[in-house]
């Protein structure tokens, strides 16, 4: 285990010097009021790791909310509290966030209830934690700053790239640390040992009683790592799938769908355009059969977690279906265009990659060609005389689709047959 020297100069070197500063004077605040606080979580972990991270989760032997409220006294900012958790986050004024729990116990009246919550010691609050690399802590306190605190040896899981949970029943009493472990793996190249491994196996069914949401919450943050087809091929070794969802396509068929669509995204990304993290329900419609029925669309707006996450379904179906109704493909790059002009990128893209795809037509290819023939017949409609006014949407959209359909069609002539029409 690193001394504590070490780890404080990693503090220094890596942390942007806003934080550093801010875990300095919380040290300070600590040691005059002889409490105990400390770095805990996905910080320490990834700075282990050299990884940025700028999540501040900070655990107070003693009062989580009272030591918020003594550093909003001395530094400003404003706090946020939960009384019933015993927790707080404190907003600096230079717009960092921090959360601070009290370390605690939790223990339940009945089942179901909300947790009653007890102060306890750093110990205890760490041994609740899903994996032994997410389990250490590091000391603030002035004069104990940078003091590693690694009870469960996660220093060395690090170090060996392994994930182990705390104790045998970890998965059972809460299923969804599996899928955290999955993206974990993924992230890092790391991999469950034996025992967890075969514990995550035993437990997978557990899956079922947890509520759509939070698996959601879980499922969103794995499917977005950078390899969305590791996720699939991790939860099949798991023997997860039945436990998520019921109507499920064939597993060769998920992997090619994900495959399509995760390159299709790479390539948007390459090219700096944004993308809503709701694409993620677009991964997880591609675990379902095509053509999806009602009840396969119900299944997978079960998992929604936001307006945005259920229009893009919505966007998806309603182009499906369109196109499936006409029968015929639509392969003329006009009859794209209307789409391209109303819907946003998410669900065209997921369309093109999932059933487009199978038509021969390229996302990208078309999207090059819509943009380059939008800018054309733009400027030669106002080159031509026209002022942009209440028809004037409408009309460029026609001659796009007219200069899309017949690329030999010169600018004049385009803008004259519209006239004509
Ligand atoms: P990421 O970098 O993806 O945000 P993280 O480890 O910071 O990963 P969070 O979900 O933000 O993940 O969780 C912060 C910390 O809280 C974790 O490092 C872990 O110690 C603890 N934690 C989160 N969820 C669970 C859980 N389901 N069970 C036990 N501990 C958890």
């Amino acid at each position: 285990v690193p001394y504590k020297k070490t780890i404080a100069t990693l503090l220094k070197r890596q942390l942007n010097p806003h934080i550093y500063e801010l875990l300095t004077d919380i040290g300070r605040e600590a040691e005059q009021r002889n409490m105990h606080v400390y770095l805990i979580g996905g910080m320490v972990r990834d700075l282990l790791l050299g990884r940025a991270n700028e999540d501040i989760d900070i655990v107070v032997e003693g009062d989580g909310i009272l030591f918020a409220e003594y550093l909003q006294r001395q530094y400003g900012g404003h706090v946020r509290s939960h009384e019933a958790f015993r927790t707080a986050t404190w907003k600096h004024p230079c717009g960092l966030k921090l959360d601070l729990t009290s370390a605690r116990t939790e223990y339940y009246d009945f089942p179901a209830a909300l947790p009653k919550v007890e102060m306890s010691t750093i110990k205890e609050d760490l041994f609740r934690r899903d994996f032994t690399i997410n389990a250490m802590g590091i000391c603030l306190h002035q004069s104990e700053f940078g003091e590693l605190i690694d009870y469960f040896h996660g220093y060395q899981d690090l170090l060996n790239k392994q994930l182990k949970v705390l104790y045998n029943l970890s998965f059972v009493e809460d299923p969804t640390r599996i899928l955290r472990a999955l993206r974990f793996e993924s992230r890092f190249g790391f991999t469950m040992d034996r025992q967890t491994e075969s514990l995550a196996k035993e437990s997978a069914n557990n899956l079922l009683a947890v509520s759509k949401p939070r698996i959601a919450n879980e499922l969103i943050r794995l499917f977005l790592e950078e390899n969305p087809l590791f996720a699939i091929d991790r939860i099949d070794d798991l023997g997860i799938l039945p436990f998520l969802l019921k109507n499920r396509d064939s597993f060769e068929s998920m992997k090619q769908k994900i495959t399509r669509l995760a390159r299709a995204t790479a390539t948007l990304t390459e090219n700096s355009v944004p993308l809503s993290r709701s694409l993620w329900t677009a991964y997880l419609f591609c675990l379902t059969p095509v053509p999806a029925t009602e009840a396969c669309w119900q299944e997978v707006h079960n998992f929604c977690i936001s307006k945005e996450d259920h229009k893009l379904l919505n966007d998806l179906q309603a182009l499906i279906e369109g196109a499936s109704l006409d029968k015929q493909p639509l392969t003329a790059l006009s009859d794209w265009h209307h789409l391209f002009a109303s819907m946003q990128t998410e669900p065209l893209l997921t369309y093109f990659s999932l059933v487009a795809a199978e038509q021969g037509i390229d996302y990208l290819l078309a999207r090059d060609h819509l943009n380059n023939g939008r800018k054309v017949a733009g400027a030669d409609l106002i080159r031509a005389g026209l002022k942009p006014g209440p028809d004037f949407k409408q009309l460029l959209l026609e001659a796009e689709k007219l200069q899309l359909d017949k690329p030999d069609l010169s600018p004049e002539t385009i803008v004259k047959l519209l006239a004509d029409q």
